[in-house]
């Protein structure tokens, strides 16, 4: 009998392989966790996570009942001094850090300055700093400035290059300084093996975990990792400006000597006293006083992964990112596009970025069709995924629309060219 021949993929297989995926998906409850706005498909949960359902009534008290009624008695009553260790360990979950190692507070661009010259000081007499020349724009300015300060050569070497010059040139490196996962193009590094570099050369290794920190499984202690930084508002959802967090790890604390010698890191705040004695444990990468009201919505967002087990919602964030490269394989071949993100599972973060000339007026074409993504110039679509409450439908419908658009030429209409100052 003569094989029948393999069926192109037509949207309608994809719609029955998306409403397959969705049925069993074990994390489709979890969708309830966040309020959504009706006829979206939100795809930019790596640049601001959804509104949890947590978080009005959370906020609302610590508006109404903590701050309006208790006033400042909440520092007491209300756990407020608390909240940058207690949220940090909760945090601390999601990234594989045991109680004691995390505060949450200001943002990331200032726990990055504070842990990364702390961690320089931590190897005096090396020369070179190494970080990544696709690093996040603030992660590259913030080791110059550190590199200026301390007087250490900033040296830019791309993460796959990175172990080799460790190798070579280890003895002269006192940090490395990376991201796990490409802000564009979504490439996951492996974390372990250039920890594992770094301290082959006896150098320290400073992860910035804003595109990692509750998208994928973090083994920060594990892995031995020295320093981390990330975001509260990607992934994590904590809402617009929610504070960051920082990590250090436990064997590094007693020597934590960093920049930003505020008064909550005291050993004791309320003696006032005018010389500086820093806080045993984390408590000393405390700064100054947080800002309580995105602290406490953080924290409320954070409830969104109770009982989630990150090797699940690794699964299914891998899933929605293989299936939208399927889709996008199939609904978008000879259109234009290149796709820019690894097609091997482990070498891909939780986002698909798409190379594209038109991007810009792509994603606005898109946008005003309810599937927001953005774009990352000059060519990139980027498209993020956060498993906690996306589905495979939405990832079609997305695809979808994107070909619609494209073929139809609506990108093209004026009031898509525009670039509003945010993209
Ligand atoms: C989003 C992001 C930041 C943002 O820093 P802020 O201080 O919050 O503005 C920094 N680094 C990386 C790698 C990021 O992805």
């Amino acid at each position: 009998m003569p094989t029948p021949p393999t069926p192109t993929p037509t949207s309608t297989t994809l719609a029955d392989r998306a409403a397959a995926l969705d049925a069993a998906d074990a994390l489709a409850h979890v969708r309830d966790r966040f309020l959504l706005p009706e006829g979206v498909v939100y795809l930019d949960g790596n640049s601001l996570g959804a509104l949890p359902a947590a978080v009005p009534a959370a906020v609302e008290d610590a508006v109404h009942r903590q701050w309006g009624t208790d006033l400042i008695r909440s520092w007491n009553a209300n756990g407020w001094w608390e909240a940058p260790v207690r949220t940090g360990d909760a945090i601390g979950r999601l990234v594989g850090a045991a109680p004691g190692q995390v505060v949450a507070g200001d943002s990331t661009s200032v726990q990055l300055f504070n842990t990364l010259l702390a961690a320089a000081r931590l190897r005096p007499g090396r020369r070179l700093l190494l970080t990544d020349p696709d690093h996040f724009p603030t992660d590259q300015y913030i080791a110059d400035s550190v590199g200026r300060l301390l007087g250490l050569d900033v040296r830019r070497v791309p993460a796959r290059e990175a172990a080799a010059v460790l190798a070579a040139e280890g003895p002269d490196v006192a940090v490395a300084a990376y991201a796990p996962v490409d802000y564009r193009t979504g490439e996951l590094h492996d974390m372990a093996a250039l920890t594992a570099a770094a301290h082959a050369a006896g150098a320290l290794v400073h992860w910035d975990l804003c595109h990692a920190a509750g998208a994928l499984p973090v083994r920060l202690d594990a892995i031995g990792a020295d320093f981390a930084v990330g975001c509260g508002y990607k992934y994590l959802s904590g809402g617009p400006g929610a504070p960051a967090f920082g990590y250090v790890a436990h064997r590094h604390q007693a020597e934590f000597d960093h920049p930003l010698t505020g008064w909550h890191g005291h050993a004791e705040p309320f003696a006032m006293s005018g010389a500086y004695a820093p806080a045993p444990g984390i408590t000393r990468a405390r700064i100054g006083t947080p800002p309580l009201l995105s602290l406490i919505a953080l924290e409320a967002a954070l409830t969104a992964y109770e009982g989630v087990d990150m090797e699940a919602l690794r699964a299914k964030s891998l899933s929605l990112t293989g299936f939208f490269q399927e889709c996008a394989d199939s609904l978008l071949d000879g259109l234009g596009f290149t796709m820019a993100t690894p097609r091997e599972p482990a070498r891909r973060g939780s986002q698909v970025a798409l190379r594209h000339p038109e991007a810009y007026p792509l994603i606005a074409a898109l946008t005003a069709r309810g599937v927001i993504g953005d774009m990352r110039a000059p060519d990139l679509l980027r498209f993020g995924f956060n498993a906690l409450y996306l589905t495979h439908a939405d990832v079609l419908h997305a695809v979808g629309e994107l070909r619609s658009i494209v073929t139809s030429g609506a990108h093209l209409a004026a009031e898509h060219q525009q670039r509003p100052t945010v993209t």
